[in-house]
């Protein structure tokens, strides 16, 4: 039964229809323009006028490549609807987020993450790969599956609170300098990006040049609490996209319609217009020349996304959702 429900849940989408697929273990065949469009065009699902028959799965699994996938939470089991990051190395696994939601029945991204390396392991024989949970940032929509890996064998998870983040990624000018760490093959960046929330990070993966920003970049109506530790965040991303080879910028949620500066509003569980996940270096630089130009915090509001300063009443509750966490 179990068997069956997580068949019925894990369901691997190429957004690509058989004839189109492009199988990227064939080196000939490798075309990472092909793949950037693939993703640039991916429709992801997007949840139900009406939750209750809604047959779409817990969670969406999408395979880039065969070593990257993202993974989507339905809109059905929270609003948030989260982006989720796995990364394979040839020692280890990277789980970036867990998303929203705490029970593995309803939402059981564990075991799909497992299915994933069961999967990953015929082809490379490794079965006893290390799994590492990080978190783009403290906020509970991205932690709240932490549960699932807990006391799991083989997994190191990082705590979404400052001192585990700092000890873990060896940060001692936090916010300055960045961190590696090594998956085996595979050296990810670790880059502070503190303003959306104190904890925030950015991850640069050199293998499909992604920068996955969580909520400090995505397509959505994005929540500034530290605005000059937000200004400063964007200018570090924007010099490291400069210097490095960074072809999509990836965050954590889609809010946007397919429509220019048009937001689906919090708590919406239909978006069958959003607009797509992946942005580029060139919206994250236009974002920048906006920032510098404000002397004081201000709505920045483009075609692709929307940047707001949280007012007092909002840093008030995030303030007392960071101390019980902390
Ligand atoms: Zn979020």
């Amino acid at each position: 039964m179990k068997k069956l429900l997580l068949a019925g849940l894990l369901v691997i989408s190429t957004g690509l229809s058989s004839a189109q697929t492009i199988d990227v273990r064939d080196s000939s065949n490798y075309s990472s323009k092909a793949l950037a469009l693939q993703l640039h065009q991916k429709k992801w699902i997007h949840g139900s006028a009406d939750c209750k028959s809604n047959a779409d799965p817990a969670l969406e699994v999408f395979r880039y490549d065969q070593s990257s996938y993202i993974l989507r939470q339905n809109k059905c089991l929270s609003y948030e609807a989260p982006f989720i990051y796995v990364l394979f190395g040839d020692e280890k696994v990277l789980v970036l987020d867990t998303g929203a939601t705490e029970s593995e029945l309803d939402f059981p991204l564990y075991e799909t993450v497992r299915s994933l390396i069961a999967e990953q392991s015929e082809q490379d024989g490794k079965t006893e790969k290390e799994l590492l949970v990080i978190h783009s940032h403290s906020h509970n929509d991205h932690y709240t599956g932490d549960s699932q890996f807990e006391g799991k064998p083989n997994v190191t998870l990082v705590k979404p609170n400052n001192e585990a983040v700092v000890q873990f990624f060896v940060f001692n000018e936090w916010p300055n300098g960045s961190a590696n760490i090594e998956l085996g093959g595979r050296t990810l960046t670790i880059i502070p990006t503190p303003g959306h929330q104190e904890e925030a990070i950015t991850v640069y993966d050199p293998h499909t040049k992604w920068l996955l920003t969580g909520d400090t970049f995505y397509p959505g109506y994005i929540y500034v609490k530290d605005w000059d530790d937000y200004r400063k965040s964007i200018a570090r991303l924007v010099s490291f996209s400069n210097t490095h080879d960074v072809s999509t910028v990836l965050g954590a949620h889609i809010e946007m319609t397919d429509k220019a500066s048009e937001y689906y509003p919090i708590g919406t569980i239909y978006q069958p217009n959003e607009a797509p996940l992946a942005l580029l270096p060139e919206n994250l630089a236009t974002l920048n020349s906006e920032l510098m130009k404000l002397e004081k915090p201000k709505n920045v509001i483009l075609n692709e996304f929307i940047v707001a300063p949280m007012n007092i009443f909002q840093k008030t509750i995030s303030n007392i959702a960071r101390w019980i966490i902390q």
